[in-house]
């Protein structure tokens, strides 16, 4: 078994996004950790604004943070929003990076997205493919800005000694999901629509582009132990990816979304849509090395999101900016 190298026993740790779906999952995960929780006051914390970022660290001293804040969506916002998703995910990333060596973090963990990697990288994709081609254009904005980030951890960890380490997701899902038809991921969006099908009896659903793109999904909470097993048991300049290990086509994920929902209409593929990158499936050697594995299955997680969605219909929001 790999060693402990931090201990997160009696910290100050500061999830930074943590009232979006990964955010609440690592603070979820973390209650069964000995550390103290530190949260920004809701809104009054502009992470985009270095300003407000400095002094929200100056004064919450925290000893450890999960880099969990962005602004994220799915292929049809990241397409019609480059300005944003780049601009507001540089800022918030650098922000709380230097924030960090100022007040003396002790251990920062950055969250990227499998999207970093080159299009047409080769599958399963190991870390070492980052730079090796040009990106997926559907949301390369939001690419750079992860990378971006992933090379601001190395940078500090070369000048500064800083511990600082990446983890890089691949397509996630959950409870606290962001539900809205056309700014989401394909997960809360088809199950939005089998949803909104059944109680209207509809003859079909509409999924966007072919169908036949490969997308692999994790369950958020699987992820939250991932990132806490890194935080306490990983330290380098290399980032790690974390996925579930295998994927299926969107015309699958469709199928079994409908079974789980109960819609049992038709499938249309709405080819004016796109398809964005024909495959991104995670190698994730290196995070089983560190003896993590996930333990939701696909079905398990549908289940358990559309029931949680069903039991929160006042939280089905737009996170168009998740500061703190
Ligand atoms: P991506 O992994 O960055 O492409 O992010 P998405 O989760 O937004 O999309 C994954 C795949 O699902 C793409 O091929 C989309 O075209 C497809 N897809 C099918 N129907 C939908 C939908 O209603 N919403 C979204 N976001 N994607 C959809």
């Amino acid at each position: 078994m790999p060693e402990q190298l931090y201990d997160l026993g009696g910290k100050r740790v500061w999830v930074a996004g943590d009232r979006g779906m990964v955010g609440s999952a690592i603070v979820r995960r973390l209650a069964s950790e000995p550390c103290q929780i530190v949260r920004a006051p809701r809104g009054e914390v502009d992470l985009t604004r270095q300003d407000q970022t400095e002094a929200w660290m100056a004064s919450a001293r925290p000893q450890a943070v999960f880099l969990a804040a962005a602004k994220v969506g799915g292929i049809h916002a990241n397409d019609t929003h480059p300005a944003e998703f780049l601009y507001q995910n540089m800022m918030i990333e650098a922000n709380i990076i230097h924030a960090a060596r100022r007040f003396g973090v002790e251990k920062l963990l950055f969250l990227g997205s499998s999207c970093i990697y080159p299009r047409m990288a080769t599958q399963p994709i190991t870390e070492d493919a980052l730079l090796t081609g040009p990106l997926e254009p559907t949301n390369q904005w939001y690419a750079v800005a992860k990378i971006a980030g992933i090379k601001l951890c190395q940078a500090y960890r070369r000048q500064y000694g800083s511990d600082y380490i990446s983890a890089m997701p691949t397509n996630l899902y959950g409870p606290g999901d962001n539900f809205d038809p056309v700014g989401s991921h394909v997960v809360p969006a088809l199950l939005l629509k089998a949803h909104k099908a059944k109680l209207d009896r509809a003859r079909y659903i509409d999924v966007w582009g072919s169908g036949r793109p490969l997308r692999e999904f994790l369950h958020v909470d699987d992820l939250a132990d991932g990132v806490v097993r890194l935080m306490t048991h990983y330290s380098g300049e290399d980032f790690v990816n974390v996925g579930a290990g295998y994927d299926l086509t969107i015309m699958e994920l469709a199928e079994l979304v409908c079974e789980v929902v109960g819609f049992s209409g038709a499938i249309r593929y709405d080819s004016s849509k796109p398809d964005g990158t024909p495959r991104k499936l995670l190698d994730v050697s290196r995070m089983r090395a560190l003896g993590w594995a996930p333990k939701i299955d696909l079905r398990t997680g549908l289940k358990q999101t559309y029931e949680w969605f069903l039991e929160h219909p006042n939280e089905i929001r737009i996170p168009v900016h998740a500061a703190s």
